[in-house]
């Protein structure tokens, strides 16, 4: 999909300094979307980012800075995005993970979890909505896992944000439902659940399962465990039906949640 359909049309998202939030600001960015670019990094990986979203194809592009755990602070910078550029798109993929038994998960890093993974997004959602209904165009796009669907060991604040995102983006598309037309495309809002895709994410967990071995032994062993096909996801594929849901033709996909997991929760 080579098409410039997303001229004229303002994109954030969320953690899109790397991995999946950076591969779906460019896929966005090549549909001729003006992208606004959060997430932490040094000044060279912001700098990074932003080239990377230019050169992509975006209108514009310009980094908001907010850490997404102070809702003051989402806050500040939905009303400097809003200042730039009405949002029309909003991915909320920003995400953090820790995985230990339940009775060993630091309280922080539970407050931390969800705060980052669910709370963040109701933020985003709540400040951002109001203006797609008025215009009949919106998509909010939601980066939740399949431990959104299913649940893992060791994960219970990524589970709980997760499946908690799943549930909130339902009762959103819910009450946006009927809201623009066939023609301008509607507001919707959905789920993307993906497996194992190969970010700086899950490196402690590939490394953690190298017992020895070299990273490929790592990746082979931690894949093998859960998803079917055997081969990870690249960022670029999630990017992909991102994208496409961003279309007209996409008005009635809604309150939906796509897992793109090698057959993970098809078993
Ligand atoms: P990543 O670590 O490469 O990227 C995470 C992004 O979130 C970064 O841009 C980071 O700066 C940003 N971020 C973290 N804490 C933040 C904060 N306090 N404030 C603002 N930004 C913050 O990880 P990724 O693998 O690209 O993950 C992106 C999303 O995809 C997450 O929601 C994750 O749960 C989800 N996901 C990833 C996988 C996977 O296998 N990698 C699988 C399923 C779901």
């Amino acid at each position: 999909m080579s098409d410039r359909f997303l001229e004229h049309r303002t994109a954030l998202v969320t953690g899109s300094t790397s991995g999946i939030g950076l591969a779906i600001a460019c896929g966005l960015a090549a549909a001729g979307a003006k992208i606004a670019v959060n997430g932490l990094g040094t000044p060279e990986q912001i700098d990074d980012a932003l080239r990377a979203v230019r050169e992509a194809g975006a209108a514009d592009a310009r980094h908001f800075g907010a850490d997404l755990r102070d809702p003051e602070q989402i806050e500040t910078m939905m009303a400097q995005i809003a200042e730039w550029s009405a949002v029309d798109i909003l991915v909320n993929n920003a995400g953090i993970q820790h995985a230990v038994p339940l009775a060993d998960m630091p309280t922080q890093k539970w407050n931390d979890i969800l705060a980052i993974n669910l709370s963040a997004a109701f933020h985003t959602m709540r400040l951002a909505m109001p203006g797609m209904a008025e215009r009949g165009y919106g998509r909010v796009i939601n980066i939740a896992s399949v431990h959104g669907l299913v649940a893992s060991v060791n994960k219970a604040p990524y589970v709980a944000s997760k499946f908690g995102i799943v549930g909130l983006s339902k009762v959103a598309g819910l009450e946006y439902a009927a809201l623009g037309s066939r023609e301008s495309g509607g507001i919707t809002v959905n789920c993307i659940c993906p497996g194992w895709v190969e970010t700086a994410l899950i490196e402690p967990q590939i490394q953690a399962r190298r017992d020895g071995g070299s990273r490929e032994d790592g990746v082979r062993a931690l894949v093998s465990e859960k998803q079917p096909s055997g081969r990870m996801s690249l960022p670029e594929d999630i990017a992909a039906m991102a994208t496409w849901l961003c279309r007209r033709e996409s008005h009635n996909i809604t309150g939906a949640s796509f897992p793109i997991d090698g057959g993970w929760t098809a078993q």
